[in-house]
């Protein structure tokens, strides 16, 4: 019998990931991806020999990494070469105090001492908590497939209220472990990967501060396009076919069913099944038929946004670490003046990422290699925003930072910027306002109230990537991948 079809439109994580298992399972896969290279927002660039991982730079959550590539057939280990990075990040506050968060609990208990007397106790009983919440958010949340209601709304559910504080302030709820408002950051900032302000993100994300202290942060040698480069092995072993340089114009929809795709170049491709991993919200807007969904969508959440730089600089600065963060004493503002404002904030929080001082070759002999990437408000579209100008006022504020590390020369050793703003974003991968994480995940866009994998009507257009189930983040992006091919093969099964 011909093998069913499935097409695939975008090459970011969840693309390529679905693409594999479905290719693995004997469908006919080919993907279609707007952008010349695969990874989507996990991409890289060089110039001059520097090398620049432009999204993602941190690899968290190693134990989900190594089920999703056994999940694939390979090994994690066998396919990357990871160090760890251990202190995880070097954290300046304004007046240069600062704080290593390291797995070292020696070393942290003398930091956290420093800060606050009896605080070392208190991030242990915090970490208990970030535990558990690990633990049952991957188990209940992360890995699980809310195709029904009854799946979320059950009565052995019920007890996740208490034990994950979904309903919980996670800012507030640092109040039952330290009174220094730098220690409530410390353990707070993390929510920005989710687009989140402390301020508004449930309790239940300590886990993320639990897992990068106690699984690790992780670099692969090469950058983090490294993981992009494992999983285009793993898909052309399985056969999936790649077309670089290749938009969608639109989904074809016939009654219930999507029959295929249109291409810009206005060719028509048929498929059995159409697989989204551009961004959902992009999707209904643009490639589907108005009914009102898109919408509905618009009024939704979005994560934040982010500027970042891409510096190549003639000497190195040995004196910054893989990843220095700059946290702002005035973070309840920082995330006012994003998440509410949509703006820049005055003093803002940033960070730094040296790839150079983890893998020298991503920078000449002697040169360095700089990322600084600085949150903002995702596009507005009431207000009028000046990203030129808030982009060149960033760039002050992170030459600014650096100073409390003796890093005074910088603008006369840059060789080269690229820069990126939402409006980047917004064009190279279809992100709609430009935000970086896709949908928010407070908590009436998470798990059953999050899009879901398949399109309600339209019974074999399925969803992958950040916007849909379980969220944004490459590790989740291969949980989503495996799910929704899950889901196909099911729903194909049954049909037979
Ligand atoms: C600045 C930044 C920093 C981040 N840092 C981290 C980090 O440190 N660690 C981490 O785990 N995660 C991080 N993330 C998040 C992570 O990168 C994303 O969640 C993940 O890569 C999203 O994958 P996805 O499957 O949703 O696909 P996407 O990356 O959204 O890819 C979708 C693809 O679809 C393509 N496409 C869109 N429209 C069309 C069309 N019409 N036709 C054809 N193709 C189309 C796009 O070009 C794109 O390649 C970061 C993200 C950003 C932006």
């Amino acid at each position: 019998m011909k093998p069913k079809s499935v097409i695939v439109i975008g090459a970011g994580i969840g693309g390529i990931a679905a693409a594999i298992h479905l290719a693995r399972n004997g469908l006919k896969v080919t993907v279609f991806e707007k952008n010349p290279r695969p990874g989507g927002r996990c991409n890289r660039f060089s110039r001059d020999g520097h090398h620049f991982d432009s999204g993602p730079t941190l690899l968290i959550m190693p134990l989900l990494y190594e089920a999703e590539f056994t999940a694939l057939g390979a090994s994690l280990h066998d396919m990357l070469d990871l160090q760890r990075v251990d202190p995880t990040y070097h954290l300046i506050f304004d007046d240069g105090q600062h704080l290593d968060l390291t797995s070292d609990m020696k070393c942290m208990q003398e930091q956290l001492e420093a800060f606050e007397p009896g605080s070392f106790s208190s991030f242990r009983r915090y970490m208990d908590e970030g535990h558990r919440n690990y633990d049952l958010g991957v188990e209940k949340l992360v890995n699980h497939d809310f195709r029904t209601p009854a799946d979320f709304f059950s009565l052995s559910n019920l007890p996740l209220l208490i034990q994950m504080k979904p309903l919980v302030n996670h800012y507030e709820n640092m109040s039952a472990y330290f009174h220094h408002p730098r220690l409530k950051a410390a353990f707070t900032f993390q929510d920005v990967y989710m687009g989140l302000s402390p301020f508004e993100a449930p309790a239940t994300f300590s886990m993320m501060s639990y897992t990068e202290l106690a699984h690790g942060v992780w670099y692969p040698k090469g950058g983090m396009y490294s993981i992009v480069d494992a999983l285009m092995e793993l898909a052309c072993r399985a056969g999936v076919e790649f077309h670089f340089g290749t938009t969608v114009d639109r989904i074809k929809i016939n009654g219930n069913q999507a029959n295929g795709v249109v291409l810009t170049d206005g060719r028509q491709i048929q498929s059995d099944v159409v697989l989204a991993n551009a961004d959902l919200p992009y999707v209904y807007k643009y490639l589907l038929p108005h009914d009102g969904e898109s919408k509905r969508l618009a009024q939704k959440k979005y994560s934040c946004s982010v500027i970042s730089f891409f510096w190549g600089v003639d000497k190195s600065y040995e004196q910054l670490s893989p990843h220095t963060l700059f946290l702002s004493d005035d973070y309840r503002e920082n995330f006012e003046s994003i998440i509410r404002d949509l703006n820049l904030p005055v003093n803002p929080c940033l960070y730094v990422h040296a790839p150079a001082r983890l893998d020298p070759s991503m920078a000449p002999d002697g040169q360095d290699t700089l990322i600084a990437i600085v949150p903002v408000g995702h596009l507005s579209e009431k207000e009028p925003q000046d990203w030129v100008e808030i982009r060149d006022c960033a760039r002050q504020e992170v030459f600014w930072r650096l100073r409390a590390l003796g890093i005074t020369d910088l603008e006369a050793h840059l060789k080269f910027e690229v820069n990126y703003t939402p409006l980047s974003w917004l064009k190279r991968y279809n992100l709609i306002k430009g935000s970086t994480h896709g949908l928010s995940h407070n908590l009436n866009q998470l798990g059953y109230f999050r899009p879901h994998n398949r399109h309600s009507k339209y019974h074999n257009l399925y969803f992958v990537g950040a916007s849909t189930h379980p969220g944004t983040g490459i590790p989740t992006a291969l949980v989503s991948g495996r799910l929704a091919a899950q889901r196909i093969m099911d729903d194909l099964h049954s049909l037979n």
